[in-house]
């Protein structure tokens, strides 16, 4: 081991800037943690859909990782260009990095490609710059038929495509265009949220009121620009003026070749306890692992915590962490500026319990804190110390 131990973290979304900032906060200088991503910004994944609908500036929802002054911390932005597990090493465009703990927090990557027509013909809102160049499409959006669809079988923060059409129908509404137009959302399962009937429930019941139609049990597998349909996966064609895509999810090319994922659609194998891989000292963090949780940030965040609390006992003895639990709070948006949430425990009981709290002005309160209180967090300065 280095006379400093040196933790290699691999992506700065939730998982990682949790992770580092509570090693900072434990071991100061004592550690040297690289944090390594290639974008120079964070953006939190709900401020995509604020942009997207003109509820806020893409300015004000861009964090700088220049910002990151933490102890004990780099940030460096570099695309990562090879994985050896085995060995801990990581080759960047800036370097090769050797590990005693390596972190893989590199997320699921969007594959739109996947997806013929949807480039060419539709606007996926899941990426940062293309929910923000939506900002400029969904004015020009006058009339006729909208389908949100999703593509693949796994996707990230699985209420999103139904908070995409509950506020795209305020949108509407807003701008007088809700009774010339018709919103459709298609998604591959048999009920908005299946670990949740409660909160599936509540969303069928919005989508009732607001003569929202649910395409159950299918995906959408093409568009066929040039006569403008969706095609779904039994064949069933839905003719759109406006689609918004929720694009076909997969591991992170380098994660594949690293070996650590056995291909694109199988997320990292983890022991669903300690997120360490089958490599000693390499854990899988957030999106890019299999544990079984949903895909969303708050997941991401606890599992970085999990495997913090690894790391400071194995540098500074004592007991064991606790194991993860699988557990977190997703807020979901309903419109008419109310937010539900959905509290979720994957692995403490043994089934996966997901309990509903009705949509209030409230909890849209707390779930703009929880943004802002993360970012304080991460990109914040420490309080100045006093003598
Ligand atoms: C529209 C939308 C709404 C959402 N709403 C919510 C919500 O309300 N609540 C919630 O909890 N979650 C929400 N999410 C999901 C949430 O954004 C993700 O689940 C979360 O960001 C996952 O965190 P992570 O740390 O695993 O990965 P990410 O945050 O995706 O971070 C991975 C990082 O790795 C970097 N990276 C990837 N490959 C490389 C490479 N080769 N080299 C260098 N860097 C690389 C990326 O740049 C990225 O910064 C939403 C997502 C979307 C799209």
């Amino acid at each position: 081991m280095s006379v400093r131990p040196q933790v290699v973290v691999l992506g700065a979304g939730f998982g990682g800037l949790e992770l580092t900032t509570i090693l900072s906060e434990a071991f100061g200088d004592a550690i040297d943690s690289v944090l390594i991503d290639k974008s120079d910004v964070f953006v939190i994944g709900f401020s995509k859909l604020d942009v997207m609908f003109g509820r806020k500036m893409p300015a004000e929802v861009r964090h700088s990782y220049r910002d990151i002054v933490k102890p004990g911390v780099r940030f460096l932005q570099s695309t990562v260009r090879s994985i050896d597990p085995a060995a801990r090493r990581v080759v960047t465009d800036d370097g090769t990095f050797e590990a005693d703990i390596l972190v893989v927090a590199l997320g699921a990557d969007l594959e739109p490609e996947a997806t013929p027509g949807l480039a060419e013909g539709g606007n996926e809102f899941y990426s940062v710059p293309a929910a923000f160049t939506l900002r400029d499409v969904l004015p020009r959006f006058e009339r006729g038929a909208a389908i949100i669809g999703v593509a693949g079988p796994t996707y990230k923060c699985p209420p999103a495509p139904n908070e995409a059409a509950l506020l795209l129908h305020d949108y509407l509404t807003a701008r007088g265009r809700r009774q010339a137009t018709e919103i459709s959302v298609v998604l591959p399962f048999g009920t908005p949220i299946p670990p949740s009937p409660e909160t599936s429930q509540a969303i069928i019941a919005a989508y009732a009121e607001r003569g929202i139609r649910l395409v159950k049990e299918r995906r959408v597998q093409a568009l066929d620009p040039g006569r403008k349909v969706a095609v779904l996966t039994d064949g069933t064609e839905m003719p759109y003026d406006l689609f918004l895509g929720v694009p076909v999810h997969r591991v992170p090319p380098v994660v594949v070749e690293s070996g650590l994922a056995a291909d694109a659609y199988s997320w990292v194998p983890v022991n669903k306890e300690t997120l360490e891989t089958r490599f000693p000292g390499v854990y899988a963090v957030g999106d890019v692992n299999g544990v079984g949780t949903p895909k969303a940030g708050v997941f991401a965040e606890a599992a970085g915590r999990v495997v913090a609390a690894a790391i400071i006992a194995q540098f500074r003895g004592g007991p064991s962490p606790e194991a993860y639990k699988g557990a977190g709070s997703c807020y979901l948006e309903f419109g008419h500026g109310q937010v539900g949430r959905v509290d979720v425990d994957t692995f403490s009981g043994p089934k996966q319990v997901a309990t509903f709290q009705e949509p209030s002005e409230a909890l849209a309160a707390n779930k703009a804190q929880f943004g802002t209180s993360r970012i304080q967090r991460w990109f914040g300065r420490p309080p100045a110390k006093r003598d």
